[in-house]
């Protein structure tokens, strides 16, 4: 459906067609007419089906600028989640005159106190900061007509649902309500059912796995050999660019230090980290400053970010859900992504509940060992200097070590020379600087999965040999593409039955992977 049989006003339709769109996403062809009438919505769908757009252009539509008070307010979970989607709507909205801001937590409160007193039709905020804004009165929500909760599960798994009670009761009750979930718990419903009124549902699969070409990987590892092998991995793979999932902040940082240690450009994000040096991070990292971002689950979660060409889960997720956010990190935009999860023998029952859910078995990897690794630097560090000799500005260079040059060469021979520069360039795997990574208690055994896990456990010691020929052969990147189709979702809940409220679901499946390359 084009945008422009969507009844927008024609300068939300203008920004629209500035930002590239070209068609509304499922979730916006279903959200926004119900919107635009006015009703309460319950939106199933993560990021990436172009959930900000579908409750932030009927809103920005509704908004009326003469009136400079706070008209809409959207609850998101972390900061970074705020600000992409203040920067979303602040897009829409440019044009129309719309003041967003946004309030987070970590940063200045004085600062979002003047941005606020400056004037804002749209607030977003983290429930957490908002309440101290409402608190000290720097917040007036008497004039909101629409509320929004954006990953609103994503807040209840963090403790918010008091806060947002508190937050929603500021609210005037004559106002709509939008929700979006990625799935939806019994909490999400009571939700539904306590602060919103006949809301209709709109759904769409999560089809991040079975869309994105991602291969699919994991590696049975002891806990204190997990290091050596991620990074020999990397030496081997060479990841354009690429994320590491840490469990804890500890980790998180623990890995970064490392990884910087080894000479890769990494940078960690979690939730401890002042602000400005998570977005400074974040902006470093989708501007190609850095080349691996370590980050925990929550840090993560909904960021925007494309061309990551690996995802290395350096401890498997205790949450099935959480893996199938990580992948759909990789893969975007038509492009292969690859992703490896590293197992301790004890947690394969996890490796078992993960696949169950996305219905796609991992091919058992064999870790690359230190020849392997070194060999994988040697061929960078030769190619790095062929295609520096090519490089004019750095033969350029050449000329103020001429004299020096020209006394080497006579003490030493061209072979003697080059070795010593191959020497000084490729970095041996073997005498790499140690790193002590802290030991973390691998996660309990599951029985539930632990049954499956171990038969599964036979076919992946055979499929181990595979991929391990593949990479010999060098022909790892000719891996098919694997398009298991699976039936996501045995977890769809019908929520008539929950609702007191009547209600309607409607539902596709939608995820939008082209981002910047429409
Ligand atoms: P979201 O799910 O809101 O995080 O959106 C994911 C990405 O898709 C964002 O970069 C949006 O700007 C982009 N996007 C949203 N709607 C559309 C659309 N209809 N066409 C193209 N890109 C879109």
């Amino acid at each position: 459906m084009k945008f422009t049989e969507l009844n927008l006003s024609e300068n939300i339709q203008a920004a629209v067609v500035t930002a590239g769109f070209e068609k509304a996403s499922p979730i916006q062809e279903l959200t926004i007419p119900l919107a635009l009438e006015g009703k309460d919505v319950i939106g199933q769908a993560q990021t990436g089906t172009g959930k900000t757009a579908a409750f932030g252009l009927p809103t920005l539509n509704k908004i009326s600028t003469d009136r400079n008070v706070i008209q809409a307010l959207v609850i998101a979970p972390t900061r970074e989640l705020a600000v992409q989607s203040q920067e979303e709507l602040f897009r829409f909205g440019r044009d129309k005159g719309v003041k967003v801001r946004s309030v987070y937590g970590g940063s200045s409160i004085e600062k979002q106190i003047k941005a606020l007193k400056s004037g804002a039709h749209v607030v977003v905020g983290t429930p957490g900061r908002l309440l101290d804004l409402i608190k000290r009165k720097a917040l007036k929500l008497d004039n909101v007509e629409t509320l929004i909760l954006d990953e609103a599960d994503e807040m209840l798994n963090m403790g918010f649902l008091e806060d947002i009670e508190a937050i929603i009761s500021r609210v005037p009750e004559n106002r709509q309500t939008l929700l979006f979930s990625a799935t939806m718990p019994d909490a999400i419903k009571r939700i539904g059912v306590k602060f919103m009124r006949e809301p209709e549902h709109v759904r769409i699969e999560a089809k991040e796995l079975t869309n994105v070409n991602v291969d699919q990987y994991y590696v049975r590892v002891k806990e204190h050999e997990k290091f050596d092998t991620m990074t020999r991995l990397m030496d081997v793979d060479q990841p354009e660019l690429s994320i590491v999932f840490g469990r804890t902040k500890r980790r998180v940082d623990e890995l970064t230090r490392g990884l910087k240690l080894r000479g890769f450009r990494a940078e960690g994000i979690h939730g401890d980290l002042d602000q400005n040096k998570r977005l400074r991070v974040i902006r470093d990292f989708k501007n190609d400053q850095i080349d691996i971002l370590v980050a925990t689950d929550v840090a993560a979660r909904g960021l925007d970010i494309s061309g990551v060409t690996h995802v290395y889960n350096y401890d498997i997720p205790q949450d099935p859900e959480s893996y199938v956010h990580r992948i759909g990190r990789t893969g975007r935009a038509g492009k292969s992504g690859e992703s490896i999860t590293f197992v301790s023998p004890n947690e394969m029952g996890y490796l078992s509940m993960i696949e169950k859910l996305t219905k796609k078995a991992m091919k058992g990897l064999k870790p690359a060992t230190a020849e392997e690794a070194f060999q994988a630097k040697k061929k960078v560090a030769l190619k790095k200097i062929e295609r520096d000799f090519k490089d004019e500005s750095i033969r350029a260079n050449f000329e103020k070590f001429k004299g020096d040059a020209i006394q080497l060469a006579q003490e030493f021979t061209p072979e003697e020379l080059a070795l010593y520069v191959l020497s000084l360039t490729v970095q041996d795997p073997e005498s790499m600087p140690a790193v002590e990574i802290a030991r973390e208690k691998p996660l309990p055994f599951k029985p539930s999965g632990g049954g499956k896990g171990k038969g599964a456990r036979g076919n992946r010691d055979r499929n181990r040999g595979g991929r391990d020929n593949d990479r010999r052969r060098g022909g790892r990147r000719d891996f098919k593409r694997r398009d298991d189709k699976f039936k996501k979702d045995n977890r769809r809940q019908d929520n008539k039955k929950s609702h007191k409220n009547t209600s309607s679901e409607k539902k596709t499946g939608f995820v939008i992977r082209n981002k910047g390359e429409r």
